[in-house]
Parts: structure tokens; C-alpha cells; sequence
């Protein structure tokens, strides 16, 4: 894909809430699945008897259906409007979905269905090593394998877990394994063509903070937003707590990123 073509559907996958919509009166921009389950978990909370609460049991059905909410819910909370409590999180700013939920549903829904088909044609197996940028070694890696295939380091697994996975495996699933200063996936787990098409295409070099983090894998890759760059475990001066600085000095959190 060629930049502008990059940068466009890049833009097509935020959106920008104008100063007067947001609580302090910035512009904040978030994904368009950020905006979406925005949207459902207001509408939901409203008819649960919670308002303003989202469970993760409900996030959880979500991710059943292939929605990716648990990760989402994280961008929600970091850009400020959801905030983690008690088994699940609190909508801060439930005024942000009410005004357009009903009109845009089914553009939402509309947006989703392109988008996963836009995603499916993208798919392709990669492995992909993002180097520190202090020091050159491996920041995290990430691989995609495709329906048939087996993960490179496959010999090296025990055989219960190669059975399991054989198992487990439907014909035509993709499978995404994970590794990096976040907690990873271990030994991986099963994707949809669509998932697999668009961490293929957030993974595509140049590796960029904005695209690596619109894949929502587990700590980014190792990125640090503020340079743009991932640094690996030791770079991060990763602390007992899970919190970590770059070498520029940014924080951020490590633990927490993603609740499996
Ligand atoms: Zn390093
Ligand atoms: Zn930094």
C-alpha cells in the first residue's frame, strides 16, 4: 500500500470529537472501535440497571463475538473516558455517545463490515522483531501464522500444547502469538481472517506508534508513544510495579495492559 493510501485509511479509522462535545474542552481523537463501543456500552448500561457501568462479563461477550472490547476499553480508558472499577468500568462521559447513538449505528455497522473486508484482503503471515531503539535487540515479537501452517517455533513446544492447538484450531482460523514487555499470549491465539489482515497491515514498515497501536496487541510492540519508537524490556527501566520510563524519560504503565 502506498502512503497516501496508508495515511487515508489511517484517517478513516479515527475520529475527532470537537472541543465542545469533549469534557475538557480538547479535541480528543479515538478510533472509530473505541467510538463504536462507546456507543454499545452506554446503550447497555442504560437498559442493565447500571447505568454509566460496563461488567467485563459483557466486555468478555464482546471479545466472544470477535468485537476486540477488552482491548478497547483500554484505549477508553487513556484517552479518559472510562475508567477502570470494581470488575469492570465506569463511563465517565456518557453524554459523548447519547446525542448520536441513534443515528449512528447502523453507519457504525456499516464502517465495521467494510472495514473487515478491506482487513481480510490484508492478511498475509509475517514475523516481526521491532528493534529497540536503544540498543538493537528484539522489542517484542510478533507473528502471524496462516490456516495450515505452524508457528516457527513450533518443534520446540511441548506436545500437550501442540495437541491442544491442533485440536482447537477450525479450518481457515489464523493464529497470532505475542511476546514483548506486556504480558503476551504465549502460545498464541486463534484470529479471524479480518484480525489477522489488519495486524498484518499495522505491522507494515515503517513501524509507527499510531498504526502499531490501531492493531490492539499487547503493549504496542514495546512502543513508547511520545518517541515514536519501541525500546526493549531493559530500555523501559521496568519497575516491581509494571511502570517504566524510555530512555527520554516518558512513563508508562506495564501491567494492566490488557487483562489476559
Ligand atoms: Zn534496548
Ligand atoms: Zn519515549
Amino acid at each position: 500500500m502506498k502512503g497516501d493510501a496508508v495515511s487515508s485509511a489511517q484517517h478513516a479509522r479515527l475520529i475527532r470529537m470537537p472541543g465542545g462535545e469533549s469534557p475538557d474542552a480538547q479535541q480528543r481523537v479515538m478510533s472509530w472501535s473505541a467510538y463504536d463501543l462507546q456507543v454499545r456500552a452506554t446503550a447497555h448500561s442504560a437498559t442493565s440497571g447500571q447505568p454509566g457501568f460496563v461488567p467485563d462479563a459483557h466486555l468478555d461477550h464482546l471479545d466472544d463475538l470477535g468485537i476486540q472490547a477488552t482491548i478497547t476499553a483500554d484505549e477508553l480508558c487513556t484517552v479518559g473516558l472510562w475508567e477502570r472499577a470494581g470488575g469492570g468500568y465506569r463511563i465517565l462521559h456518557r453524554d459523548l455517545a447519547r446525542q448520536r447513538e441513534h443515528e449512528d449505528l447502523p453507519a457504525l455497522a456499516r464502517e465495521r463490515e467494510h472495514q473487515a473486508r478491506a482487513w481480510a484482503q490484508m492478511a498475509r503471515p509475517i514475523v516481526v522483531t521491532p528493534p529497540c531503539g536503544a540498543c538493537g535487540t528484539p522489542a517484542a515479537r510478533i507473528e502471524l501464522v496462516a490456516p495450515g501452517q505452524l508457528p516457527a517455533q513450533w518443534e520446540q513446544w511441548p506436545s500437550t500444547v501442540q495437541a491442544a492447538i491442533a485440536r482447537e484450531r477450525q479450518p481457515g482460523q489464523w493464529h497470532l502469538l505475542v511476546a514483548g514487555l506486556a504480558a503476551g499470549n504465549g502460545y498464541g491465539e486463534p484470529i479471524d481472517t479480518a484480525r489477522a489482515g489488519q495486524i498484518a497491515w499495522a505491522f507494515q514498515p515503517p513501524l509507527r506508534f499510531a498504526q502499531v497501536h490501531e492493531a490492539g496487541v499487547h503493549g504496542d510492540a514495546g512502543f513508547c508513544p511520545d518517541c515514536d519508537a519501541p525500546y526493549c524490556y531493559q530500555h523501559w527501566h521496568v519497575s516491581e510495579t509494571g511502570h517504566g520510563s524510555c530512555p527520554h524519560g516518558h512513563a508508562r504503565a506495564w501491567t494492566g495492559t490488557g487483562r489476559r
